[in-house]
């Protein structure tokens, strides 16, 4: 690097507009309505997630009419659709203990989707709880499924998946059996397959329990490959950094 170009550089990220929420989603929005007129796929949900950063961000997105958000962590769901409108659809998108579940369902009675069901055991705590807070709706659960095969990836393996979706929807009245969750690798050119793994595991699925595909969701793409995932197919993306600029960490170990 030349001494000038390292001088500049400073100046150049300084001087870089910060781009507001609005202006954020918006500028997603087109995007998504780009990819939907390509590909054909019109019934993409964007679910804006707002973690680590303050209930005002959400706001701002709430204040030019967006309503569906997604959060990771139970606390600060709980906080925020505790001060939030009523009329947010919250998606809890993280990895769900089971000995959290009922603060998370009693914190925020207006959740909309659950996306990360991962085992029997969560879900029949979720059908429990659901029945006892008396919840006058079905609760709608995405079965989050591990595509990319990393130890490090929540979600269940796919040949597993059917057995779980026929658990949800045979034994747990309470529970919606909504559709299928991915997170995929981060390498932007390995996901086509993870995306393709989910939607198999969705054909599947849907021919062992005598459903309709087309009723069931398709949760998958992030802030880098959320066009792609439309073109997929994809009923559900969550976008967070792309809408909300970048998350910091504090005190990360
Ligand atoms: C954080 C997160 C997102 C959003 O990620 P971005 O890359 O910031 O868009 C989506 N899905 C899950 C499960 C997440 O944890």
């Amino acid at each position: 690097m030349t001494a000038q170009a390292s001088a500049q550089e400073p100046a150049a990220a300084a001087a870089a507009p910060k781009v507001s929420v609005a202006d954020g989603i918006k500028d997603v929005m087109r995007r998504i309505e780009e990819a939907s007129q390509r590909s054909g796929n019109k019934r993409t949900r964007l679910v804006a997630v707002g973690k680590t950063k303050p209930l005002e961000a959400v706001l701002e997105a709430y204040q030019v009419g967006h309503r569906s958000f997604g959060e990771n962590y139970v606390q600060e769901i709980v906080e925020k659709a505790g001060k939030a409108p009523e009329d947010i659809q919250w998606h809890f998108i993280g990895h769900l203990q089971s000995n959290k579940a009922k603060a998370l369902l009693q914190g925020v009675p207006n959740l909309y989707m659950l996306e990360t069901v991962d085992t029997t055991k969560l879900a029949d705590r979720l059908n429990r709880i659901c029945g006892e807070l008396g919840r006058e709706t079905p609760l709608r659960v995405l079965v989050q499924v591990n595509t990319s095969g990393e130890e490090s990836k929540h979600g269940v393996e796919p040949s597993e998946v059917t057995a779980l979706a026929a658990h949800i929807s045979g034994s747990c009245p309470n529970l919606e059996m909504a559709g299928f969750m991915t997170i995929g690798m981060p390498d932007y050119t390995s996901k086509p397959e993870n995306f393709t793994c989910l939607k198999e595991c969705r054909r599947k699925a849907a021919a062992e329990l005598g459903l309709d595909e087309s009723e069931l969701e398709l949760s998958m793409g992030m802030s880098g490959d959320f066009e792609a995932a439309i073109e997929m197919g994809s009923t559900n993306i969550r976008v967070g950094s792309t809408i909300f600029g970048a998350r910091i960490y504090p005190n990360k170990k």
